[in-house]
């Protein structure tokens, strides 16, 4: 059986945003990759693995993926936090990804062999205005997309007033734009009326709320949109807020989405239990891995809740291939999130997952099936650009206070 000899991590992208964990074994050639990116505390998770998690599991068997899941779960006593789960996802993956090398199995043989031939994914249309929205969502119809999220501009889009318009304090602090939940409520289901009214209800369509309305201006616009039938609506309410979506059980039938922000099962054991949302959408690697992932599915089938798992820009093709193979071994498997790549990024990971007309295809290779090319993640980096640091784009209200995203 392989023992671990080393684990090591390689940041790339331009902007040093992915970083990809590789672990060795004593057996030649044996090793396996995983998604440690947090865009932004990228060199932060790099330590974390490299100074406190890795050097403990040198020696240990590779095989043991669930014995090491739960003693490095508990390694540091305190849990459940977003950098840990990373740090803890990415060794997960990794030894995932060399028993099924060991097995000689793509890993979605390993998780209980396809429940379909291939994986739907959701596109991202977004336009500025009514006639440009419409215009993207056409194209991805085209494009045989299955799902499509629509959204007006950035996230919060649909929500923002011109600074000089909104009624600011006379001693504002400088800002671009203006949240106004309000104007939220009022743009969006007229959003989804004129999309309805022009595409009819043959399209399936989301929404990304990201957070950023009062609780019960998410309740209002949950049932707002009930008309329109989305196929779901994504992050109505923050990770602080979720008790509200009692209420917006007992308000409507709009399906909902959440989970991306989650990473400690005290988060989603009620959404779930209690039956208040349709998808789950945490991401892999914030989670703590496959081996969590997994069991989080589990719990859902018999709920009646559908994955989601969360990908979108900042993800890097290892993540997205381990949403891949799970989504392909889950009976209650919803839909993916897509992921755009540039070609020189793809070019880094031979083997990545490949997108084609709205469906993610797996490859026959055993594990995750896809690798690492060092030499192109090195030259792909762009020292300059991976010194910065990155931070979540701030949204204000009128006065000021600051939108929880
Ligand atoms: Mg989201």
């Amino acid at each position: 059986m392989p023992k671990v000899t080393a684990i090591r991590c390689i940041r790339t992208r331009a902007n040093g945003t992915w970083t990809i964990v590789k672990v060795l074994t004593d057996q030649p050639g044996l090793y396996g990759i995983g998604s440690a990116s947090d865009h932004y505390h990228n060199t932060t998770v790099i330590h974390l693995i490299e100074q406190s998690l890795g050097p403990r599991l040198i020696g240990r068997e590779a095989g043991h993926i669930e014995d090491i899941w739960q003693s490095t779960y508990t390694s540091g006593y305190w849990r459940n936090g977003s950098l840990l789960n990373t740090a803890l996802a990415a060794i997960d993956v990794a030894l995932w990804d060399i028993k099924g090398k060991e097995a000689g199995m793509p890993l979605y043989q390993l998780l209980g062999g396809p429940c379909r031939a291939a994986v739907p994914c959701y596109a991202h249309a977004v336009g500025e205005d009514l006639p440009s929205l419409e215009e993207d969502v056409r194209r991805y119809v085209e494009e045989g997309w299955p799902v499509i999220r629509c959204q007006l501009g950035p996230y919060g889009g649909g929500g923002f007033l011109d600074p000089a318009v909104a009624r600011r304090p006379k001693n504002a602090w400088p800002s671009s734009q203006v949240f106004d939940d309000e104007a939220y409520l009022e743009n969006i289901p007229a959003m989804f009326a004129y999309l309805r009214d022009k595409l009819g209800f043959g399209v399936k369509l989301t929404h990304d709320v990201h957070e950023h309305l009062r609780p019960q201006v998410a309740v209002t616009l949950a049932k707002l949109l009930e008309p329109y039938r989305l196929f779901f609506l994504e992050d109505a309410l923050s990770p602080e807020q979720i008790a509200y979506f009692r209420l917006i059980r007992q308000q409507c039938t709009t399906p909902q989405a959440m989970g991306e922000l989650f990473v400690n099962p005290h988060e989603w054991l009620p959404l779930i239990q209690e039956r208040l949302i349709d998808f789950i959408r945490c991401r892999i690697s914030k989670v703590g891995g496959i081996t969590q992932a997994q069991k989080i599915a589990h719990l859902c089938e018999w709920f009646g809740v559908h994955t989601a798992w969360q990908e979108g820009g900042d993800n890097d093709p290892v993540n997205l291939a381990a949403a891949m193979h799970l989504d392909l071994a889950s009976w209650n498997f919803g839909i993916q999130e897509e992921n755009h790549f540039r070609p020189e990024e793809l070019e880094v990971f031979p083997g990545h997952p490949v997108l084609e007309r709205g469906y993610l295809y797996a490859n026959d290779a055993p594990g995750l099936g896809v690798d690492l090319d060092e030499d192109k993640a090195a030259k792909l980096l762009d020292p300059e650009k991976a010194s910065r640091i990155f931070y979540m784009a701030e949204d204000r209200r009128a006065d000021g206070t600051v939108v929880r995203p």
